[in-house]
């Protein structure tokens, strides 16, 4: 069995939605894992932020309109007058749902269950469409299967056994469709695997039926070797390690949730990424299979914060740095970069909601400097730490750019540079013509 995910923009119309048809509908039993469609989720969120400020009314012209993009979806996909009624009444149930929340009485829980709307609307109506097309597919629904744990992990075990269960009741059916992003949380309630989380919903699918592969349909043909939007000329790259595409993924290539590539790694599944727009190409292969070692990508992640702690306490003492850590730990703060000297040490986040804690907590240490709007530029391949003359050339590449830190050695796959953001572009394009 294979598990196909296809994210918002691929079922962002009623046109994609009717093109999907020629991607899934044929003898290999699948499982198909959708997102929202696209815009979606960003205006429940809205929805939510609007009911949160109790703005009731505004919420409501906000559910209005996207009920009438929905009706629109509708007009434009079923031939069938009896289909076309049939999704909409489903969908007004789902905007019943929206307009009953009240803004006197609204919390997080309500909040996850407006959030939901999307998924199960897009992959509601794209069942439809399938059985009215004579496909027989069925819908499974990932409240019934996805599960957190009290770690708020996925619950393998739980995913695992449900899912056979629920496959084996259908033994016939070669086609399903359910939910990406969705999923219960240990108490059972509804929640969600965080924004861009369809992806990890299909590799964790993909790892608890033990799947032949699992691919990934976006609007690009597969990882590319620098950022398509910021610089010219990059090419997809066809084969890539997990290791490699969970550093690419975490350092800013959109294309990937990075927690996606865990339980396909764990589990040795072939995750691909494909293009919708371009099914023929050949996309992204990522596997436990490592092409000699080369560099193989740059990307970037912006926003990021550089704090620095100066401090002649640091210099032949120990345990200075765990000190330093459990203030970030103490605010649930991952860090990033670390680079130390024997008297500073500096670190970068890019969650910034603690950080003014964090900084007054860090001062008892040291002198605090706070650096934002910096970028990490992340140079990606397969032990390239290791590879004589890669520090030279990427250095010599970034010789008229200001490098605020260097992270070399700590993974076999990466080297990593802070920069101003202001310098991205040119570090990014430097480095392409250099590099490549
Ligand atoms: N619909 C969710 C989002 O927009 C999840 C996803 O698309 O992966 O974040
Ligand atoms: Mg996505």
């Amino acid at each position: 069995m294979k598990v196909l995910k296809f994210g918002g923009t691929s079922v962002g119309s009623a046109e994609r939605m009717k093109a999907l048809l020629t991607l899934i509908v044929n003898d290999e039993p699948k499982i198909v894992v959708l997102s929202a469609m696209s815009g979606t989720t960003n205006c429940l969120v809205e929805i939510a932020s609007l009911l949160r400020q109790k703005k009731q009314g505004e919420a409501a012209t906000a559910i209005a309109s996207l009920e009438e993009k929905y009706a629109g979806v509708v007009a434009a996909l079923y031939a069938t007058p009896a289909y076309a009624t049939e999704a909409a009444a489903s969908l007004k149930a789902h905007f019943d749902l929206l307009r009953s929340f009240s803004a006197e009485h609204f919390s997080c829980r309500e909040e996850r269950v407006i959030l939901a709307q999307g998924e199960l609307m897009s992959t509601l109506l794209q069942n439809l469409y399938l059985n009215e097309q004579g496909v027989q597919s069925v819908l499974l629904p990932a409240l019934s299967f996805m599960r957190k744990d009290q770690h708020d992990e996925p619950d393998m075990y739980f995913i695992r056994e449900m899912l056979k269960r629920e496959l084996a009741q259908r033994p016939d059916c070669k086609l399903f469709i359910t939910q990406g992003y969705i999923c219960r949380s240990f108490a059972g309630e509804v929640d969600n695997l965080k924004r861009g989380g369809s992806d990890y919903s299909a590799s964790i699918i993909g790892a608890a039926i033990g799947a032949e592969e699992v691919q990934i349909w976006t609007d690009i043909d597969g990882f590319h070797n620098n950022d398509p939007r910021v610089v010219e000329k990059t090419h997809s790259i066809s084969h890539l390690s997990f290791d490699e595409a969970s550093e690419l993924a975490y350092f800013g290539a959109k294309i990937l949730h990075p927690t996606c590539v865990i339980p396909v790694q764990e589990a040795k599944i072939p995750l691909w990424i494909k293009n919708t727009m371009e099914p023929t190409a050949f996309g992204t292969l990522i596997s436990t299979e490592t092409k000699l070692a080369a560099i193989k990508a740059v990307a970037a992640k912006d926003n990021i914060t550089a704090v620095k702690i100066k401090s002649g306490r640091m210099l032949l003492a120990y345990g200075f740095i765990r000190q330093i850590f459990e203030v970030f730990e103490d605010y649930k703060t991952p860090i990033d970069m670390i680079t130390t000297s024997e008297v500073a040490v500096s670190l970068t986040i890019d969650d910034t909601s603690n950080l003014d804690k964090i900084v007054s907590k860090l001062k008892p240490f040291g002198v605090v400097e706070v650096d934002s709007d910096m970028t990490i530029i992340c140079v990606v391949g397969n032990k390239i730490s290791e590879s004589n003359g890669v520090a030279a050339k990427i250095l010599s590449a970034l010789s008229s750019i200001p490098i605020r830190m260097i992270s070399f050695g700590g993974s076999r796959y990466n080297v990593s540079l802070l920069v101003d953001s202001a310098y991205k572009k040119a570090a990014m394009e430097a480095l392409n013509e250099k590099l490549f």
